[in-house]
């Protein structure tokens, strides 16, 4: 069974409550049970089977639903869409190119800081791939294998 967003009917993702927290600084009953809708073309956020948070009521930018230069790739370190292109324009073709030149090299609080409460690396990868004019492979919404 899955669930679906309320507004566009696309199946949607589990989320954390800590996520939810995070990205809507709103107090959340223990008790709440949240998804996240995934389509990017939606301005739905998070929703439980009571409340539901549109994009504009949140923090931060969300990166699959918001394709401009200012969405953070990696939350952990605040490392934009914009910086990744930047620092590709300028030779990094990995990851840990992109960490170096723009010294932007926190990780690991993937769980809590990620919108999807999942590491970005997947997301990393394709922004590098679509800097580097390549066919992206690296995007989808499955959990990495890297950090759990
Ligand atoms: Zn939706």
């Amino acid at each position: 069974m899955y669930i679906v967003c309320p507004k566009c009917g696309i199946p949607s993702a589990k989320v954390s409550l800590e996520v939810v927290k995070n990205f809507t600084k709103v107090e959340i009953p223990e008790e709440s049970d949240y998804s996240v809708c995934v389509n990017p073309n939606c301005d739905l956020a998070y929703f439980s089977k009571d409340k539901s948070f549109r994009i504009d009521k949140l923090n931060e930018l969300l990166f699959f639903k918001d394709k401009s230069d200012n969405a953070p790739i990696c939350y952990c370190s605040n490392l934009t869409r914009g910086e990744i292109k930047n620092a590709v324009k300028n030779g990094s073709k990995t990851i840990d190119d992109v960490q170096e030149h723009t010294g932007k090299n926190i990780t690991g609080k993937c769980k809590t800081e990620n919108p999807l409460g999942q590491c970005c690396r997947n997301s990393f990868l394709y922004e590098i791939e679509q800097a580097l004019g390549q066919q992206p492979t690296g995007f989808s919404f499955k959990p990495c294998n890297c950090c759990g």
